[in-house]
């Protein structure tokens, strides 16, 4: 297909989009006036915070989010809210793209990625290709509290979580296991991996395969602003499944799978991390909303700009790209909005009554 066409798509799909943008408050009203939809820098800056309100990926609903909420309710601090609630997540071994029970890379280690981001000060915490800790997101606090650096990774970030007393455990359940033997045996036919027969009959596994037919992906994000204004976030994952080892996405990356200001919002990602890397994305959204766009119009407007500088390799025939990137973002007044680029999915939202899952729209919807 030639770039003039794929670049028309691009554009209609892009406008339409647009056209759908909606301000979600946290009161749950759709605000779909001509001036959440303005590019005009009319400043997002709100002087009265809407909060409590907790955000996050789907699969923040309705543990993670219920935790935060019920902890932003003792007046915790926004980020100890938003991991407590993601602990829980990463505790469960039936997610598998979080913690404990999350997929592996290439060789059959769990290796995970999270970071933490104070609005109020700005500070910072991470770890990459943490193993054997089944809660990386609490690692990343200490990081940002108890050390002068901002990323530890690998065996440096084991190190320091032994040093403050966290438990070392295999987080490879028998279910990731087999999932991952799975992958192994089934996805060439040139190598000595056979599958068992009796295997072969086993339900196929239904996880999110959003980024071509092999890898799964999957993350959690969560974000909190306080009633007092102040916010803090969270994202903690296993990262793409049965990636190279050493592999680091864009979880743990400030500005990247996670930023946040307390003078405008929040924004967090979960899908390729390879692509929003390249583009700084939750920075990105959180600079639009600096600027004045809606919380689901900044996902839309980085979606866009991810989606124009997509590999050719990574493209369908019509100019869309192949794989998933998602955004939620919380603007400083309470209101919140997520989008993806080929999913139509929700935003988890805890607006104070209870947590609720809100539609999201994709970019390049997929038919499917
Ligand atoms: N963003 C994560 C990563 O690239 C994976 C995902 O959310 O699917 O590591």
């Amino acid at each position: 297909m030639s770039n003039t066409r794929r670049d028309f798509l691009r554009g209609a799909v892009s406008a339409t989009a647009l056209g759908c943008a909606a301000t979600i408050t946290a009161m749950g009203q759709q605000d779909n006036t001509e001036k959440s939809r303005s590019a005009a820098p009319t400043q997002a800056k709100a002087t009265a915070g809407r909060g409590p309100v907790v955000i996050g990926s789907v699969n923040a609903h309705p543990a993670a989010c219920d935790k935060a909420m019920e902890l932003l309710r003792q007046n915790t601090h926004p980020v100890d809210a938003v991991v407590a609630g993601i602990n829980l997540v990463e505790d469960d071994p039936k997610d598998h793209s979080v913690g404990y029970g999350g997929l592996p890379n290439e060789e059959g280690v769990v290796q995970l990625d999270s970071a933490v981001m104070d609005g109020k000060t700005g500070k910072a915490g991470a770890v990459a290709a943490l193993e054997r800790i089944k809660n990386p997101s609490s690692v990343a606090i200490l990081v940002m509290r108890r050390t002068d650096h901002v990323l530890l990774v690998g065996e440096g970030a084991l190190r320091f979580a032994r040093a403050h007393g966290f438990e070392e455990m295999n987080l490879l359940t028998p279910e990731a296991r087999r999932i991952w033997l799975e992958w192994k045996e089934t996805h060439s036919d040139k190598d000595d991996w056979i599958r068992p027969e009796a295997d072969k009959a086993a339900k196929k596994t239904s996880w999110r395969r959003v980024d071509g037919e092999n890898f799964t992906t999957g993350t959690i994000h969560v974000a909190a602003l306080t009633a007092g204004g102040d916010i803090g976030c969270c994202t903690s994952t296993s990262g793409l499944s049965y990636k190279l080892p050493g592999r680091v996405g864009d979880s743990p990356i400030i500005g990247a799978g996670l930023y946040c200001d307390n003078e405008v919002g929040s924004c967090g990602s979960t899908g390729r991390g390879e692509a929003n890397l390249q583009n700084c994305s939750s920075f990105l959204v959180v600079e639009l909303m600096r600027q004045g766009r809606a919380p689901e119009e900044a996902c839309l407007e980085v979606l866009r700009r991810v989606a124009a500088k997509a590999e050719p390799r990574l493209l369908e025939d019509d100019g869309a790209p192949l794989f998933d990137l998602r955004f939620y973002a919380l603007r400083k007044d309470g209101s919140y909005g997520a989008a993806g680029m080929r999913k139509e999915g929700g935003i988890a939202v805890h607006d104070g009554t209870e947590c609720k899952v809100i539609k999201a729209p994709a970019l390049y919807p997929t038919k499917s």
